[in-house]
């Protein structure tokens, strides 16, 4: 029965993936990881005898609430702290159950003490993550953090020799260290390259689940883990081709930017444009290319951009396409997820590589909300810590129109020469403010 039961369990999360890889079957997708996940829960629970059933149930309910009230408190523009966050509970349950396993015998084995460190470091370091993605930290020290760190490294290293002897205390300070490792280890590295950090501690997550399947002989642990953990690192593998970045590198010298080389500038030094003047290029454009970022999805314009897509197609007879940078947003696969949410046509969405053979066609590119993914610097600039990654180019277009609200820089910290290129209309303000402007003049005028 319970073999029979774990087969269904296995094949529901396996169709479940396949499903997530498109946006018309994601939700059904995620429909059947539910039902396997409620299976596996009260299989769990049955194996389990009346005490530790209790406390389990109990436990259930807690946790429960918890995600259910998370799940309602946070935004679409919060998902991508939330989902490192949620990596991090991940980490922790396998050090959690890795440490409670040592307090069972009287020397722990090496196989113990690599599940702690691999499970602490994902919980601190997604915490480290959380804290970056949602704004609460700004690192102004890196090299300070970096020495920091390489003490820790030490001092991990004895304490795991000393955990390895058996005492529960030494194992306690053992899981401590890792976890303050873990922490100082992510907080420096640069804005930019967090999208391959957050993939990796993602597929992290997933092999520390496989290495307790292994340990405690559960077959479910071990093949959901290696699901989450192959994910993840094939995830890892995209996020550091899109940033034309060797993950060793990322870790290990990340690029301190050079603050003093980013130069002022004020607003008169832009060409200000106003939501009527994007609407009159846009309706007497052949081809117009949407570039959303993170701002479109704080803002959430995504039906807005939505709407302007079909204006400019049914009325204008515009040829519209949308391009997205694979590290566009603050999560893998976040503007593909928005516009999806907005029903706006897959046929209508290009990959990097597509479209940028398409910018030098274009009569109008509206970069909204995007910064770093457009920003010409990432070619030029050595101590950026964008460089070499490639980007849209959008500066091939006729005319620029960028949205947002100020003249600040994007996530990596670069000021972007875009704003300042004679091509360019700044149109400052709210994303979808600005948007629903556009479309109020666009189906005010006669086509
Ligand atoms: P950026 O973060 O570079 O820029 C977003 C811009 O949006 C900002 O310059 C901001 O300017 C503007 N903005 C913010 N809110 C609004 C609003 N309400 N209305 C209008 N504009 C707004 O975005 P990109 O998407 O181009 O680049 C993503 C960056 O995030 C990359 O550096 C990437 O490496 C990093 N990253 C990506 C992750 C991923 O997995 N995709 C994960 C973690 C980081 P202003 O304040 O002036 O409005």
């Amino acid at each position: 029965m319970i073999n029979t039961l774990n087969i269904l369990i296995y094949s529901l999360f396996i169709i479940s993936i396949s499903r997530l890889s498109s946006a018309r079957t994601a939700y059904k997708g995620n429909l059947l990881a539910i039902t396997g996940m409620t299976i596996a829960v009260i299989m769990g629970l049955l194996c389990l005898n009346s005490p530790n059933q209790l406390y389990a149930i109990i436990t259930l309910c807690i946790g429960g609430l918890i995600g259910i009230i998370g799940s309602k408190k946070t935004s679409m523009p919060q998902l991508p702290q939330m989902v490192a966050l949620l990596n991090g509970f991940g980490g922790m349950s396998s050090g959690l159950i890795g440490l409670s396993e040592t307090f069972n015998i009287p020397h722990p084995n090496l196989w113990q003490i690599f599940i702690i460190f691999a499970g602490c470091i994902t919980f601190s370091g997604s915490v480290a993550g959380f804290l970056k993605l949602a704004g609460l930290v700004k690192i102004r020290e890196t090299e300070t953090l970096h020495s920091v760190s390489l003490i820790l490294f030490i001092l991990t290293l004895i304490g795991g020799i000393y955990a390895y002897n058996g005492e529960t205390e030494y194992i306690i300070g053992f899981a401590i260290l890792t976890s303050l490792l873990g922490f100082c280890f992510i907080l420096p590295i640069g804005g930019a390259d967090m999208p391959i950090i957050i993939s990796s501690l993602n597929g992290l997550s997933g092999w520390c689940t496989t290495l307790v399947g292994l340990s405690i002989q559960n077959s479910l642990l071990i093949i959901v883990g290696t699901l989450i953990g192959a994910g993840g690192s094939i995830l890892t593998y995209i996020m550091t081709k899109a940033m034309n970045r060797h993950l060793l590198k990322v870790i290990f010298t990340p690029i301190t930017p050079n603050k003093e080389t980013i130069t002022a500038h004020s607003e008169q030094d832009i060409h200000k444009g106003t939501p009527q003047d994007a609407a009159f290029l846009m309706e007497n454009a052949h081809k117009v290319i949407i570039v959303p970022g993170f701002g479109m999805a704080a803002a959430g314009a995504q039906y807005e951009l939505g709407n302007l897509a079909k204006i400019l197609i049914q009325k204008y007879h515009v040829d519209v396409k949308f391009g997205i940078h694979p590290v566009a947003g603050r999560m893998p696969g976040h503007m593909n997820v928005l516009l999806a949410e907005a029903d706006i046509s897959s046929d209508l969405i290009f990959g990097i590589d597509e479209i940028n053979q398409e910018f030098k066609t274009a009569d109008v590119v509206y970069v909204i909300g995007a910064n770093d993914t457009t920003n010409p610097l990432a070619k030029t600039k050595k101590d950026s810590t964008i460089y070499q990654m490639p980007i849209l180019e959008v500066e091939e277009a006729k005319r620029i129109l960028f949205v947002k609200r100020s003249l600040a820089p994007g996530y990596a910290g670069e000021d972007n020469p875009l704003f300042y290129n004679e091509k360019t209309l700044m149109l400052l303000g709210d994303a979808k403010e600005i948007t629903k402007e556009i479309i109020t003049n666009l189906e005010s005028t006669n086509s």
